[in-house]
Formats: structure tokens, C-alpha cells, sequence
């Protein structure tokens, strides 16, 4: 089914809580809904955006001139057969991330649990390559289904996707394609050791990262051999605040909003967070998150 939303909020949309709206959202909730997507998005008239859960996006205030596309194919975890000695798990791209890991504790599948606690839907967590505790989301992949205005669909197999730390290219210089489905290939191991270990990393990740805050995650990518973290840190910017927004006290590259905050307010926070890093270590720092907006930030 496709469902048409005009002008959706892009605060209510987003983990952060801000941004202004997009010219539409353009919902599928099956994979040959997408065939009809092009002529939609040429009649709405915007550029495309896709959109998963909307947890590691900052998107800027004012009308963007977007057409959100939500692959929300939330088809559930299948498990089928073995290969090489793993199991294989299928499951749709709308499927949130967090429920996936549990039905496969529940089902004694390892590979994934060290992803516990990262929001967010499985083809979210594909296309950022999301990772936490040594474990990459593409890295236990056996296959995907994609999506392509000008090549339909089709599977590519998990040997032919180049990704690297938060970098995901399922094939040479193709754009805008979309996850509609992913296989995971995961080894059979004793249910209640997988649950263990998933409590002891979500209990880490709780004492070091302000979960339970508006946030899109971490804001900028580590350095090669650096913790962003550490570098905020050290150069004052540890729960630095602006006009609602603020890097966190608990870990300062999680740029959160208090209440009240805007794109305004998180971009010119941002700016100040490079500029010092720059000046004190001579390292550019990277966006991690997604920026939706109509200037190039
Ligand atoms: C509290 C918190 C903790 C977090 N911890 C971590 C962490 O430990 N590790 C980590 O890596 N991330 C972390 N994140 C960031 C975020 O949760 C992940 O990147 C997540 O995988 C994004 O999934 P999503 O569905 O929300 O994608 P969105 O935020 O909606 O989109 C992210 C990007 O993926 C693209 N995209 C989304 N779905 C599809 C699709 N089906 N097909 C093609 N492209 C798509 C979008 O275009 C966009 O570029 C955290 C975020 C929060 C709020």
C-alpha cells in the first residue's frame, strides 16, 4: 500500500526533534508499491529522500524542498536454512532493529547482538553500516534487496557490498537506491549467553551515552585512531549549550536537543565544535548523521 502524508513534520519524524517539513512523505509498505514511486515523486516534484526511522538525521528548519520516501516493508524476521553453517534470518527493511535482535536471541542466532540498544529500522542499519561493540550491521549480511528507479528490483549477494565504518555501497556509483529486504547469515548459539552478553552491552552503552535523550546518535565520526568524543572533550565543548540544543555532559559528541532546540542552533553548534577541534588538533571532523537540508552544511 502507499500512503501520501503532504508536508510532514520532520521534528515528529526524527530521534532529535527538529527540523521543518518536507514537501511530502511517501510511504510503501510492500516492495512492488515501489514501481510507482518515480511517477509520484516527479508529480509532487522534490528531490527524494530516503527515510527509515529517522535516527540519525538532522534535519535543517524551514520548507525543504524533499519528498520523503519510508520504505515501511516491515515484513517479519524469517529464519530458513543453513549455509556454511549459519542460519540464515530474512527480514523487511521496515523492520525495527531492536526487535530483530531479540527474535534472534530468542531463536539462539548469534552475530548481531552487539547492536543492542541502536534505534532505528534494519534498513537503516544497513545503509549507515551502524555498529557498536566490534560489530558492523553489513558484516553479518548474506545477501540484500534493493530497489532502483531505473533498475527495479533486484539481490545482491553480501560478497559483491563494499561498506566500511559507517559506509555502505551495494554497487559502483549507483544512487538512490533503497533496502527493501536484507538476509543475515548468523551462527546457532546458546539463547541465554546472547541475551547475557546484548544486557551487559546495553548496560555499558547506558552508563557512557545519554540514550534516553533527543539525539541522532553520535554526531561526528570518530578520526582514524580518535575518539570524536575525547577531542569535544578536550576541547571544552562537553555540554556546551545553545538555544535548547547542546552536546551532551554524559558524552560530548552526542548532540542533543533539551527542548525548544532547531537546526539553527545544532548547525551553528557543530561549526563551533569543528572550528575548536581544528584549531586544537588539526583534525577536520566528519558528520556521522544524515543533514536534510536544502544548503550544502
Ligand atoms: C540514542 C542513539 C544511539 C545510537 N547509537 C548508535 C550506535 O551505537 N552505532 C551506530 O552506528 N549508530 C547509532 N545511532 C544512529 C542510528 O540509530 C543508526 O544509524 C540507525 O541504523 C539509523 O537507522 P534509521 O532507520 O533510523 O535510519 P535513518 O536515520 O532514517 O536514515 C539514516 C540514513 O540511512 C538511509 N536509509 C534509511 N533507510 C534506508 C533504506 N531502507 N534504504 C536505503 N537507505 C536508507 C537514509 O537515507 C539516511 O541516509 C544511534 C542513534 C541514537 C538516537
Amino acid at each position: 500500500m502507499i500512503t501520501i502524508q503532504e508536508k510532514p513534520s520532520l521534528a515528529r519524524r526524527t530521534t532529535l526533534g527538529i527540523g521543518g517539513t518536507a514537501l511530502a512523505e511517501v510511504q510503501v509498505t510492500d516492495a512492488l508499491d515501489c514501481f510507482a514511486l518515480d511517477s509520484i515523486v516527479k508529480k509532487i516534484g522534490g528531490t527524494p529522500f530516503i527515510l527509515g526511522a529517522g535516527s540519525n538525521i538532522l534535519a535543517d528548519d524551514g520548507e525543504l524542498p524533499f519528498v520523503l520516501i519510508h520504505p515501511n516493508i516491515r515484513t517479519e524476521p524469517i529464519i530458513s536454512y543453513e549455509v556454511e553453517g549459519k542460519a540464515l534470518v530474512t527480514v523487511g527493511a521496515g523492520f525495527p532493529l531492536q526487535k530483530l535482535l531479540y527474535f534472534c536471541a530468542e531463536n539462539g542466532l548469534s552475530g548481531l547482538e552487539g547492536l543492542v540498544g541502536i534505534p532505528g529500522n534494519v534498513g537503516g542499519a544497513v545503509a549507515m553500516n551502524a555498529g557498536s561493540y566490534g560489530v558492523e550491521t553489513c558484516a553479518q549480511l548474506h545477501s540484500i534487496v534493493l530497489y532502483h528507479p531505473e533498475h527495479g528490483i533486484w539481490q545482491v549477494d553480501a560478497a559483491a557490498i563494499q561498506y566500511g565504518y559507517r559506509y555502505f555501497c551495494p554497487c559502483e556509483n549507483l544512487k538512490n537506491y533503497m533496502v527493501l529486504q536484507a538476509t543475515f547469515a548468523l551462527t546457532q548459539k546458546e539463547s541465554n549467553g546472547i541475551k547475557k552478553s546484548m544486557s551487559l552491552n546495553f548496560l555499558k552503552k547506558k552508563s557512557t551515552q545519554p540514550v534516553a535523550a533527543r539525539s541522532a546518535g553520535c554526531v561526528f565520526k570518530n578520526p582514524l585512531g580518535e575518539s570524536a568524543g575525547r577531542l569535544l572533550d578536550a576541547a571544552g565543548l562537553k555540554g556546551k549549550q545553545m538555544c535548547g540544543m547542546a552536546f551532551s555532559s554524559v558524552h560530548a559528541n552526542f548532540l542533543v536537543n533539551e527542548g525548544g532546540g532547531s537546526a539553527q542552533a545544532a548547525f551553528a553548534l557543530i561549526d563551533c565544535a569543528r572550528e575548536a577541534v581544528l584549531q586544537q588538533f588539526g583534525i577536520q571532523l566528519e558528520m556521522e548523521v544524515r543533514v536534510i537540508s536544502w544548503q550544502s552544511r
